[in-house]
């Protein structure tokens, strides 16, 4: 008997052993039967809840393998610098930062996001005197698309305690004028540091961001997502605990664990009231970074590194986006296999941007993950394809070469940097399409069955789920995307304009279209 029943729907399941069906059956949080309409009789009691589908295709939710929740509700309740937000020069920033001020208590910091210095008409970052000439009353803090650089203003630089003196940190850089050797307010690497010197944003306010996340990622399907973000510890776990406690986090999270809160782990401070299927913790995140012109941290740091997480039973995900990094993380996870062999270990390579096909061998025979982005090949790609070098531009993102290769490639937004929507990461890695109509690598295409998998099936396996997640079988989580158009049916071009109809999470309609 059956609790909640869709019927008349085209059932796409993700299983082999029955690819299609009109019917799903869920008691409690989990799917007990996939059938035909016919079986409805079979499951239905007095109290049964049923929703018709009228044909309308039905998939397991999307799960997104790498975003960052905390950035992502926090994007939402501060000022918003993205391209498409009318930002196209320094000037545009100074406007818009000056206005923000103007309704500010004093004292307050002014933080800003999403600049990308590839729209902005002097191709440059902006620096503390552009920012000064914003406003010098209020200290800001300006973050860049990528998360992974700042930019302070006089005053925020003088408040954290930058100044001409101050060497770089371990793992970041403070940019600085060759003439003066003047901090130009550009901080690359700095984020942790910053997070300690800047008061954090109030509870209120993130929730309110929160909020706004949540609806937006129960409005693309998503049921799922796995937190990535490289300062995760046990304040960004009593967070998650908080949004799940309050409900204002209804997809699953896995979340990873930074490096610094790896080495002081201990089990116990990672208890959760809400069910392990709805929080848990997952891999341990490392970037390998090469801002500073070489490998940090140095490959022999990074072999112990990985090996201490292998050996804790840990995942190990690293952050690897030039050629050399994957490299690097390649051997990491090669020289902790030789130490303590693994089978089945699922080490990630997180984003694996420059990839020929001898290194996708390699991966392949380490047996190690890759979590792809395609939707950067939309949001981004007009940029790749004028920016990068022909060399690496040929091994971008080779989402079929790894494939092929035998490397299992799972999926992910890395939102707040790019949209959340896998409709849209589906339709770039099926179609390769920039914003503006231009391909990059046609011969990189997948088609869409192969991009649902990687939204959902090897997204499961990629945290080790997919008993409980990634396919619509009798058993499964009842979490399910009610679509207006099948992705496997339509022409490639228009996957990017199905619309999410219903998502249901633990047999529950947790978001639904007005
Ligand atoms: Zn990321």
């Amino acid at each position: 008997m059956a609790d909640l029943i869709l019927y008349s729907a085209n059932v796409i399941t993700m299983d082999s052993a029955c690819p299609t069906a009109q019917l799903i059956a869920i008691q409690e949080n989990r799917i007990v039967a996939v059938g035909r309409d016919d079986d409805i009789r079979e499951f239905q009691k007095r109290n049964t809840k049923t929703i018709d589908c009228k044909g309308k295709t039905v998939l397991r939710g999307f799960i997104d393998a790498h975003c960052h929740l905390h950035a992502l509700a926090e994007s939402y309740v501060t000022l918003n610098l993205e391209p498409h937000h009318d930002v196209r020069s320094i000037s545009d920033i100074q406007t818009k930062i000056k206005t923000s001020s103007q309704q500010l208590p004093s004292g307050a910091w002014i933080r800003a996001r999403g600049y990308n210095e590839f729209y902005l008409a002097e191709k440059r970052h902006p620096n503390r005197w552009d920012l000064d000439q914003a406003t010098s009353a209020y200290p800001i803090k300006l973050t860049h698309r990528t998360g992974h650089a700042h930019v302070l203003n006089s005053l925020a630089l003088k408040t954290v305690g930058i100044s001409n003196e101050t060497p770089d940190p371990p793992d970041g850089l403070i940019d600085r004028d060759i003439k003066t050797g003047e901090p130009t307010g550009v901080l690359y690497r700095m984020g942790d540091f910053l997070s300690r010197k800047i008061p954090p944003l109030e509870n209120h306010q993130l929730d309110r961001g929160m909020k706004i996340a949540n609806d937006e990622l129960l409005s693309m399907g998503i049921t799922s997502v796995q937190d990535a973000s490289s300062h995760n510890g046990i304040e960004q776990w009593k967070m998650f605990c908080r949004w799940k406690e309050k409900g204002l986090l209804k997809p699953r999270v896995v979340m990873m664990l930074g490096t610094e809160s790896f080495s002081a782990y201990r089990k116990q401070d990672f208890e959760t009231r809400t069910g392990k299927s709805h929080l848990r913790l997952g891999g341990v995140k490392i970037i390998i970074d090469e801002t500073t012109g070489h490998l940090r941290p140095n490959q022999s740091e990074l072999n112990e590194m990985v090996l201490r997480i292998h050996q804790a039973g840990f995942q190990a995900c690293l952050h690897a986006v030039e050629e050399n990094a994957v490299e690097a993380a390649c051997s990491a996870i090669d020289y902790a296999l030789k130490k303590l062999p693994k089978s089945d270990h699922r080490h990630r390579i997180e984003h694996c941007s420059v990839c020929p096909p001898s290194l996708a061998k390699k991966l392949a025979s380490l047996g190690i993950m890759v979590v792809t982005q395609p939707a950067f090949i939309y949001y981004s790609g007009d940029r790749y394809l004028g920016t990068i070098p022909a060399e690496e531009l040929k091994h971008l993102y080779p989402i079929k070469t790894l494939l092929k290769s035998g490397v299992k490639v799972a999926a992910s937004s890395d939102c707040p940097i790019a949209p959340a929507n896998p409709l849209m990461g589906i339709y770039a890695a099926c179609s390769r399409m920039t914003e503006t109509g231009e391909v990059v690598l046609s011969e990189e295409k997948i088609t869409p069955e192969e991009a649902l998998r990687m939204y959902g099936e090897t997204t499961a396996s990629a945290t080790f789920d997919e008993e409980i997640k990634g396919s619509i079988s009798p058993g499964k989580l009842a979490d399910l995307v009610v679509l207006n158009d099948d992705p496997t049916k339509l022409p490639v071009d228009e996957i990017k304009d199905i619309k999410v109809g219903i998502t249901i999470i633990d047999g529950e309609v947790v978001w639904e279209k007005s």
